[in-house]
Parts: structure tokens; sequence; C-alpha cells
């Protein structure tokens, strides 16, 4: 195998020289055991600095990787000289990010001169809170803002809460964010957030009789700091930044995977010990303090009844386990929620969503936060991989926003009046 990779890394260093606009991204569609194997190899080497957007699972599914310029004569030659066949899934990723960044610039400079807030665009983090605040002094009977603790560059983690009132009911969680290139992730959040508040507002069913229920808590930064460093630079190496900051053992590599480092089989197969992987996992169990201070606030509330979080991209609706293939004691009911979900989702727009465990439609995955909270109880616990499938990845465009966050809603309101109607 090593020879592979050695003739890749020859031929690297020939042809870093050739001129290419940006970045690619390629969709790889690998055919054999071998190819699996091959690019698993790929994967596991971080010193060629591809960035895979979605793993080496199986020949089922394609796998996107993010390829510096330097390097794309070589790793396209070094794929054809293995059979191994491949799209180009994004031809000048630079273009998209410029794209995106225009738009950005130019939209903050219409919210500042209209002072209104628009939800078809992508905000910093500065914006987002700001939008919190003032979401929660429009709807001060109903929303407050809970600070669960500070991040590794101290800053505040705020979660919304949604209450019509009582001591601990029991609750919803919804978190975004969690990896800091998902950005529809947190756009969709932000949605969700002013549409429970209006739906409560103007009486719109099924919201004021789920929160007559239910609180619903919502996290729209789940990782601060990363999504802080992927606004820092137009450069690919910041906008695709996926973990938290933290200094690592490895002075070269920082972050941890906060969904790798939560103590739910923590240290299985499914994520990285090596602190410059993308799943890198962390030295030990809730060792990252955005995950503790988040474990901590659902454990000391006690009554949470559905744990759900938002990721991108792939279209999924996954539920446990992701640590082991085994079926989860309740996964009969999860699938079939999950179904219903999905098809609510799709009655909107016509969005196809896969439905299925963490470990038999993605990858195994071990130290994510659906299977601590199931196995802490949380039986009704989801994972969403929002749009797309696979044309623009993590930069989808602003346009694509709204109407992702509406689908979405639809999911996920479905789901919390099933949380309602099934008590445990
Ligand atoms: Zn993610």
């Amino acid at each position: 195998m090593r020879h592979y990779i050695a003739v890749f890394a020859l031929l690297a260093a020939v042809y870093c020289e050739e001129v290419f606009n940006g970045d690619q991204v390629l969709r790889i569609h690998a055919e054999s055991k071998k190819h699996i194997q091959i690019l698993k190899e790929l994967e596991r080497d971080v010193d060629f600095g591809l960035d895979f957007w979605t793993n080496v699972v199986s020949t089922e599914l394609p796998v996107d990787i993010r390829v510096p310029h330097a390097r794309l004569y070589a790793i396209k030659n070094f794929l054809k000289e293995n059979n191994i066949p491949f799209t180009v899934m994004i031809n000048n990723v630079k273009e998209l990010l410029d794209r995106e960044r225009e738009e950005m610039v130019h939209n903050a400079e219409m919210e500042r001169k209209t002072k209104s807030f628009n939800f078809a665009a992508y905000h910093d983090l500065d914006t987002i809170y700001n939008f919190m605040d003032t979401l929660v002094a429009n709807h001060s009977n109903l929303i407050s803002k809970v600070n669960i603790g500070s991040t590794y560059e101290n800053r505040h983690m705020y979660v919304l809460k949604f209450s019509t009132g009582g001591e601990k009911k029991p609750a919803i969680w919804i978190d975004a964010g969690v990896h800091a290139r998902e950005w529809i992730s947190h756009a969709t959040a932000v949605w969700l957030a002013d549409r429970i508040a209006t739906d409560f507002k103007e009486n719109r069913t099924p919201v004021p009789s789920i929160l007559s229920q239910m609180d619903i808590y919502l996290m729209i930064v789940a990782n601060p700091d990363g999504y802080v460093f992927t606004h820092r630079s137009l450069s690919e190496f910041y906008r695709f930044w996926r973990k938290s900051r933290s200094a690592t053992s490895n002075p070269k590599c920082h972050g941890v995977d906060l969904n790798r480092n939560w103590d739910a089989e923590f240290g299985g197969p499914g994520a990285s010990d090596d602190p410059c992987a993308e799943d890198y996992r962390g030295p030990s169990a809730q060792s990252e303090i955005e995950v503790k201070n988040i474990a901590n606030f659902i454990t000391d509330h006690g009554n949470f009844k559905s744990f759900m979080t938002l990721h991108s991209y792939k279209q999924l609706l996954m539920y446990p386990y992701g640590y082991v293939g085994t079926d989860a004691p309740d996964r009969t009911e999860l699938h079939d929620v999950a179904t219903q979900a999905s098809k609510a989702l799709n009655s909107w727009h016509g969005t196809v969503y896969k439905v299925g465990s963490i470990f038999h439609t993605i990858e195994q995955a071990s130290g994510a936060s659906v299977d601590w909270a199931y196995l802490r109880g949380i039986k009704y616990s989801f994972a969403f991989e929002l749009r797309d499938t696979g044309e623009y990845g993590f930069l989808l465009p602003a346009d694509q926003i709204v109407s992702t966050a509406r689908e979405t809603w639809f999911a996920l309101r479905y789901i919390m009046q099933y949380v309602c109607d099934h008590p445990y």
C-alpha cells in the first residue's frame, strides 16, 4: 500500500507548481475493497493536506475530497493510475468562496441600512448573538437567554430557552453548529428560533400546545470558537474548519472534533487519536469545555425527553447508535418517527432524506452526542445532516437557507409533537 502513496507523494512534489485557479472538490466513486483501502490510507495520512468532506465508508457512498490546487494534478493522476473513478464536484472552490463573501458583505450593508435581519444570509457570531438579544427582547414572555459556560477561547455559550413557565418541565434540546464549517446548520437554527417565537405569538399550531407541555432549548452556535475561525479569512484553511480551537499534544494541530468527544464509547472505532485528524476525539471523554458545558447543562436539568443536533451535509435523518452496528432497543420506534419526520420534511420542497442509524447510514462514530443522550435515557435522539447531497457541500448558497430551514422545521415539528404525545 505504501507504494501507491509513495508514487502519489512524488507526483505531488513534481507537479506542485501546476497552475489552477483554486481548490477543487472531487467526488470519488470507489468500486472495490482495494479502492476503499487505498482511499482510507489517504484519509489517515493527514500530511497530504487533503480535506475529506465525507468519510471513506464503502463502495455504496461516494467520497468527497477538497484537494488543494497544488495537489490536484498529482491526486487526479494517482486516482487514474489506480483506476478509481471520480468526477469534479466543485470546479473552483475559490469562486464559490468569493461569491459567499461578497454576498455577506453586501448583506451586512443592507442590514445596516434597513436595520433589519435577513434570514436568507449567513452571519458571523456577533450578528447571531445580537439577533438572539433582539429576539429575547421582543418575546420576553416566552424566551430567555441562558449562558451555559465559556469556550476554550473564553466566548459565551448561549442557549435560547422557550418556556411558558413551570420548573424543569420536560424539555427538548436542539443544537446546531457543532462542526464550524456547516454554516447551513447555524442559519437554519436562527430561522427556527424566529419561527418558534412567531408561531407562539400568532397562536399557530402546534407550537402553543407543544410549549404548554414542554420547554424547548435551542443552541444556535455550539462551537463558537470554531465558527469565529471560519469567518476569519477568505482562505480555505479557515472557512473549512470543523473542530474546536483548543491546543492539543501536537503544537501544529489545533482542535478536537466535538462530535467524537462525548462520554459514549469514547475512544472506540470511528474516531481518530491523531490531533491533526478532522475527527480527532481529544485526549479523554469530555475533555473539551464546550462538550462538558452542554453535557453538564443537560444532566443538571435532568428532564430532557428529546435531543436533536443539526449538521450538514448529505440529507440524512439518523438515530443511535453510531458507535456500534447493533440495533438500539428503541430502534423500531425511532425508525418510524424518523421516517414520518422525513416525509413531513419532503412535503414542502420535495427534498429527499435517507433515514437510518448513524452506523448504517453514514459511518461508525464513537463519542457522538446522540449516542451520549440516548445512553443516558433520552430516547428521542436524532441527528440531521441538512442539504445538500453534494452539489455545493459546505458552501450551500444563501438563497437556499430559508427553504432548508422551513423543510427542517416540518420534520422537527413532527418529532416535537410526537414526543409530547408519547410521554415516558
Ligand atoms: Zn457535522
